[in-house]
């Protein structure tokens, strides 16, 4: 955030730049940059201090739907003590030009509740998550075709289950409950895969802009993401798994990782799990074995490396610090790191940056395969697994009977095993950030006035949501 715009300013910005590129009628471009709905409400908490007496703290709290032009409308609920409600608005506003780029058919939306998670009880938390439920479907905020909840940064599993539970109850007997919030544990609703799929996607995205030699070169790097030296900004479910599968599956190395308290560095690499439980078992991230301490975390963001994954949260790339960032390409794991000011300065200095609205997509992807599978009431793939293992199996006896070769009984039970949930939940990931990519980088690279990916994405999602809204008939 510059000191003159907001983060929803900001979001506008880059809806402005790529907007003005297009031709549509006056007031649609107007209508889209909105926020159509914004529900603040505020509730009391009954708590105890440390002598038993009681006392009230009162608790306020949003919902925010960006656009309509697609129901349900989608997004993540933050618990965070200082989020407002105009960082609610430029998250809900992410969402749909996110969901856009990805071919994912809702609305962009977001809600948060101004806590700070550490400083409640789990039973508090638990009140605290059912009651801003219960608001939520008091105004008709929440439903499976009306808004549909997810994680974010300070959620997890265990709200998402309070929500659904919440839900349900206040929705007897209605069939597809279930389906009104994403991100579940498995036993309730949940998908395989939901976990990680942010991280998942964030790798998928750097696996494809590494793998185009011709841009690697312009940027002074070999193609291919294995050997890549990374710096991971937070720890929490996006960066994590961000840094286990780059180095797992990509073959890239960990050079540092950083977290409120501080910074690691170690050129040699880290492992994100060692380091993990590291942190939970000391408190700190600092003093790992074997790395060097960078007390000041955001000074770990200049640290020499190849890309550079911020995945904590908003405004961490500004105009004081993008002229010293070493890394050739940043993959924006969080919602909003870089500011219009700092994305300038990246550009001239030619630094790729793979933007937010397509590097992060993955966890509403797979939300949006678990919303799929609560409307469908079976497991993905359920149906076909076996018929689908038999034709295998199948396929490689014939392929043996012709070679006269055999098949090592690992790898034939490997292939004739069937694909289960998470198989297809990987490769439906896997071929949207794919196609997403090309589609970004060809828009970018077939029409000079696009300055860079960012443009690009913007540019794709405003004719989608634009078209929406001109097939329904509300523009011309
Ligand atoms: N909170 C996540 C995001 O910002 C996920 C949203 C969802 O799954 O609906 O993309």
């Amino acid at each position: 955030m510059t000191a003159q715009t907001s983060f929803f300013e900001n979001v506008v910005r880059y809806v402005d730049r790529a907007a003005a590129l297009t031709s549509h009628p006056p007031g649609l471009i107007e209508h889209i940059k909105i926020c159509n709905s914004v529900y603040h409400f505020e509730f009391p908490l009954r708590r105890f201090d440390e002598k038993g007496q009681e006392y009230f703290e009162v608790i306020k709290a949003w919902r925010v739907e960006h656009s309509h032009h697609k129901m349900p409308t989608k997004g993540g609920i933050r618990y965070a003590p200082d989020v407002n409600e105009d960082e609610v608005k430029a998250l809900a506003a992410l969402m749909t030009y996110k969901c856009a780029i990805v071919d994912v058919p809702f609305g962009g939306a977001k809600g948060a509740i101004q806590i700070d998670p550490a400083r409640f009880e789990r039973d508090e938390l638990e009140r605290i998550t059912r009651r801003y439920t219960h608001e939520l479907v008091k105004k008709n905020f929440i439903g499976p075709g009306v808004d549909v909840p997810a994680p974010d940064y300070g959620t997890g599993e265990k709200e998402m289950a309070w929500i659904a539970d919440t839900y349900e109850a206040m929705n007897p007997g209605a069939l597809d409950a279930l389906a009104c919030v994403t991100g579940k544990p498995i036993s309730q609703g949940g998908v395989a895969g939901r976990r990680e799929a942010t991280g998942r996607g964030v790798f998928y995205a750097l696996r494809e802009a590494c793998a185009i030699a011709e841009d690697m070169k312009n940027l002074g790097l070999a193609p291919g993401i294995a050997g890549k030296r990374i710096i991971v900004q937070g720890l929490g479910n996006v960066g994590y798994h961000s840094a286990k599968f780059c180095r797992e599956e990509g073959e890239a190395i960990i050079v540092a990782i950083a977290e409120r308290e501080g910074a690691i560095f170690n050129p040699a690499g880290l492992n994100e799990e060692e380091v993990f439980q590291h942190r939970r078992s000391t408190g700190s991230i600092l003093d790992f074995p074997g790395a060097t301490n960078i007390p000041n975390s955001v000074d770990a963001l200049e640290l020499e490396c190849d890309i550079l994954i911020p995945a904590a949260l908003e405004n961490q790339i500004t105009e004081a610090n993008a002229g010293r960032i070493h890394a050739r390409i940043i993959a924006e794991g969080a919602n909003g790191p870089t500011t219009p000011g700092a994305e300038k300065i990246l550009e001239d200095r030619g630094i790729l940056v793979i933007p937010d609205i397509y590097a992060n997509a993955g966890g509403v992807t797979v939300s949006y395969f678990e919303w799929l599978k609560n409307l469908a009431h079976v497991r993905i793939g359920r149906m076909g697994k076996r018929y689908e293992a038999a034709q295998e199996r199948r396929l490689v006896q014939m392929v043996e009977a012709i070679t006269g070769k055999s098949l090592s009984e690992k790898d034939w039970n490997m292939l004739s095993k069937g694909p289960d949930e998470l198989d297809y939940v990987k490769s439906g990931l896997e071929e949207t950030m794919v196609f997403a990519y090309q589609n970004m980088r060809e828009t970018w690279k077939s029409r000079k006035e696009l300055p860079d990916l960012r443009t690009a994405a913007f540019y794709i999602a405003l004719e989608k949501v634009a078209h929406d809204y001109k097939e329904l008939g509300v523009f011309p």
